[in-house]
């Protein structure tokens, strides 16, 4: 029987639930992704900090997790025969908490522990010992991921799925969706802003950040927004070679990037707007990131700014979470809404979107934590690691 599944956002979300889709070599089967934006200049999967970790409040982002890295090792190993790979460096997450965050990161840290995750926790004098160029004043707990985490090349997650995808066969559209036709109760077609109408059988919004306009026009309420996100990458005299991918007790977020540092951090909720331009704020920088890091890292007096820029959170102001599953119309699905996560998530939620669309259920990690159903149920799955 013929099928033709209809994705709308070719991010690394959306193209990995192509690419995934697309090795179940279904008969019959025919898979399109309308992107609107080929050159991915405001996609999230292009302007993200691209890195893994495996340290969660919430069990299903942990094991999302897991199999991200092990898809991304994979990635790796395939590169002397694919040409081409994701560029992932092991480096641990460290978590550092104040005494009035310390209870929540061991909570998180007990978590991560009973799923496997391995981990290092320092009492302030190992933590001086391990990393002597780091200010301890005021920590009451530290913890440090030890394997299956780090840093990959987020555009080259995307291309990786985008190529393997086309290469199955899988067709690459230039529109823009605007709105879902329906018939009956169904959606029918896609229609595009040059007056393009793509029929299909199964539709999945994959549209990040931009995903609500799209869901609105079969009435899918998503409370997701784009959120924007300044990244700093920041040269200083002094190297830190051993630097871990630093969460301060202030937020900031600190990761070498070749021979200079990546930093940012979330705006406070009050200045956390929808929409905002997509230029990168530097008052965040100033005001928050210089402070906190000049405290925490003595040798960061002296930071310079190399070069900025921002990209969109695709936020899920409900409860910080992918939503993944079908809602609406029985042949609407969507998938989006990681709010900072979704790179490292991609390869499981491609894997688990392309068993329920094949199977009607999940093989695999079950995914039905994400269900869009919670978001009228109640039952939130707040992940409280989002940074
Ligand atoms: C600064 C920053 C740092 C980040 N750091 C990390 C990190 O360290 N680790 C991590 O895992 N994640 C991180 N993220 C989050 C991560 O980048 C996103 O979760 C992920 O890229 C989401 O992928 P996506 O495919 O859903 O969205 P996108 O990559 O935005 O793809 C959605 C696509 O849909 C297209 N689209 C939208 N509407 C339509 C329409 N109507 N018709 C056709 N096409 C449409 C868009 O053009 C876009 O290309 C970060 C994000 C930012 C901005």
């Amino acid at each position: 029987m013929s099928e033709k599944v209809v994705i709308t956002g070719g991010g690394a979300i959306g193209c990995s639930i192509a690419y995934f889709l697309s090795q179940q070599k279904k008969a019959g089967r025919e898979i399109v992704v309308i992107e609107r934006d080929p050159a991915y200049q405001r996609a999230s999967s292009a302007l993200s900090a691209s890195s893994i970790r495996q340290q969660f409040s919430t069990p299903i982002c942990i094991q999302l997790s897991q199999f991200g890295y092990d898809f991304f090792r994979f990635c790796e190993e395939q590169k002397s025969t694919l040409g081409y790979g994701v560029d992932l460096v092991d480096c641990g997450y460290l978590f550092l908490g104040n005494s009035d965050q310390e209870a929540a990161l061991r909570r998180r840290s007990e978590l991560a522990r009973s799923l496997g995750v391995k981990l290092a926790e320092y009492t302030v004098h190992e933590l001086k010992e391990r990393y002597p160029w780091l200010n301890a004043d005021g920590l009451a707990y530290a913890v440090e991921g030890v394997g299956g985490e780090g840093w990959f090349d987020g555009y080259s997650v995307m291309q990786w799925f985008r190529k393997r995808a086309r290469e199955a066969g899988v067709k690459f559209i230039s529109g823009e969706t605007i709105r879902y036709r329906t018939a009956g109760d169904r959606i029918s077609h896609a229609e595009l802003s040059d007056g393009q109408a793509i029929a299909g059988d199964v539709f999945v919004n994959a549209a990040g950040a931009w995903c609500a306009p799209l869901g609105s026009t079969v009435g899918v309420d998503l409370p997701v927004r784009p959120r924007r996100r300044s990244a700093f990458v920041v040269s200083s005299p002094t190297a830190i070679p051993d630097l871990p991918i630093l969460i301060d007790t202030s937020g900031v977020y600190l990761r070498r990037e070749q021979n200079h540092f990546l930093c940012l951090v979330s705006p406070s909720p009050e200045q956390d707007l929808d929409d905002l331009p997509l230029d990168a704020n530097f008052a965040e920088f100033e005001e928050v990131i210089w402070p906190a890091l000049a405290e925490r890292i003595p040798a960061f007096e002296a930071l310079r700014v190399e070069h900025t820029w921002a990209g969109y959170y695709e936020y899920n102001v409900v409860d910080h979470n992918g939503i993944v599953g079908q809602s609406g119309p029985e042949n609407s699905f969507i998938a989006a809404g990681f709010s900072g996560h979704g790179m490292m998530h991609s390869p499981g939620v491609g894997r688990a979107m392309a068993e329920l669309l094949t199977f009607g259920e999940y093989r695999t990690l079950d995914l039905s934590p994400l269900s869009p159903d919670r978001l009228m149920t109640g039952n939130l799955i707040v992940e409280e690691g989002v940074y």
